[in-house]
């Protein structure tokens, strides 16, 4: 019988990893792919969402070809528990699956702890993440379409690690971009849980001063411990209260529950620690974990991109390890994330990532990446681009 692997996620990591998988064992591995949603929305693009310039279909996409031109088994549901000794996964309709090896890529959940008031009933329904792109994205859009002009947006970034780390700033962008056009007399108070702009801060920073002077208001080292949905107010852990007429808080994130409840998150019961080489868990062997739920090495983003480039050599370990074979030894990655500053202009980070033998991880590879000098409207359609070719190289 050909060997069963089976993945739990069909976002970023997990179908990338299900496609490579038929396609580089030339079919001779059976892949069944878990996910509860009919289809796949993307986190990159979500941002312009908010500002105005897409809309969520744009960003929807379809599963049918993976089953159709790939021959993976698509099973929509959620897997509920993992019997790692057993070698079983099981579904929340309560079937099973079995597999010879598994795949996670499970993305995150929040951690409403950290936020004692998000978690009284029905604060969640108008404090707002969208932080997991889909009906909150749309809801989130409809609240700022809402609030009347000369009103103030407050949204509130968790300490890193958390996924996508320009994703916030790159927000900022879109919110301060709406009102520019559409409620001048409008503020968007950023309180970041970090001291400083966690990715590409220097460009941020200009461009807020060059294009939203008197739009964004940014204040760092503002940890925020608990919200007011009734007032609409952040509370900071130095007592700190800032109130707002939209709240979007991003609480603190760790890998999705069912890799915390199969007890592969072994970094501070947050993040699941691998083996870089194959992405197999340090924890239970057989089960490999990709995407924004692993403990990343240095440097190492929580994106789309690294999801993409984990589940390469994720997938491209087991084809050889299934045929006897040593995986390759010296796996390399890269990363580019690029983010929209208004609806055209956009700017980039990238970086190169080698495996180090002797430290066992992957290490930045020095003066292999950078950043942009200034935002364009070329680097804009280069953005496009990579969405389309991304959404391709994971869907069709
Ligand atoms: P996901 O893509 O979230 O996929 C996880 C999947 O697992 C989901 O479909 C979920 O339904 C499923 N799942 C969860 N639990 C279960 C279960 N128990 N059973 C079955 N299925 C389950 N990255 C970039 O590279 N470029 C960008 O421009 C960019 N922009 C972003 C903007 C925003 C606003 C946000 C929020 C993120 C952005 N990202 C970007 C980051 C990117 O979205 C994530 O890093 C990426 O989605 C991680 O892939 P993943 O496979 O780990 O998780």
């Amino acid at each position: 019988a050909r060997p069963k692997v089976v993945v739990i996620g069909a976002g970023y990591g997990g179908a990338a990893a299900a496609r490579y998988l038929r396609m580089w064992s030339n079919g001779g591995v059976d892949v069944t792919l878990v996910e509860p949603n009919a289809s796949f929305v993307s986190c990159p693009l979500s941002n312009l969402v908010l500002g105005g310039s897409k809309q969520l279909g744009d960003l929807t996409l379809g599963y049918d070809a993976l089953a159709r031109r790939h021959g993976i088994r698509l099973v929509r549901d959620r897997a509920r528990a993992i019997d790692a000794g057993k070698r079983i996964v099981r579904l929340a309709s309560g079937g099973e699956l079995a597999y010879d090896r598994l795949v996670l890529s499970p993305g995150v959940d929040f951690l409403f702890d950290s936020l004692p008031g998000l978690k009284l009933p029905g604060a969640q329904d108008t404090v707002l993440h969208a932080w997991k792109a889909g009906a909150q994205t749309v809801a989130l859009r409809r609240q700022l379409e809402a609030m009347e002009d000369g009103g103030s947006f407050v949204m509130s970034i968790p300490p890193a690690p958390y996924r996508c780390p320009p994703g916030p700033y790159e927000r900022a962008c879109q919110v301060a971009h709406y009102f520019s056009r559409a409620k001048p007399k409008s503020k968007l108070v950023v309180l970041d849980g970090n001291e400083d702009v966690v990715s590409k801060g220097a460009l941020f920073k200009r461009i807020w001063a060059e294009r939203y002077k008197d739009l964004i208001d940014y204040r760092p080292s503002f940890r925020a411990v608990d919200v007011d949905a009734k007032t609409r107010t952040v509370i900071s852990e130095l007592g700190d209260e800032v109130q707002g007429k939209v709240l979007n808080v991003i609480p603190p994130q760790s890998a999705a529950a069912i890799a915390v409840q199969a007890g592969l998150a072994n970094s501070n019961e947050r993040w699941c620690e691998v083996d870089f080489l194959t992405f197999e868990s340090t924890q239970e062997k057989n089960i490999h974990v990709l995407g924004d739920a692993i403990q990343t090495a240095p440097l190492m983003p929580k994106s789309a991109h690294m999801a993409n480039q984990h589940a390469k050599i994720c997938a491209a370990a087991i084809v050889d390890i299934l045929a006897g074979r040593a995986p390759e030894s010296k796996p390399m990655l890269t990363n580019t994330c690029y983010s929209y500053v208004s609806d055209k202009d956009v700017i980039h980070v990238t970086s190169v990532h080698a495996y180090d033998a002797g430290r066992k991880t992957l290490i930045a590879v020095p003066g292999a990446g950078g950043v942009s000098s200034a935002a364009s409207e070329l680097e804009g359609v280069y953005a496009g681009v990579w969405a389309r070719n991304i959404w391709a190289d994971t869907l069709l």
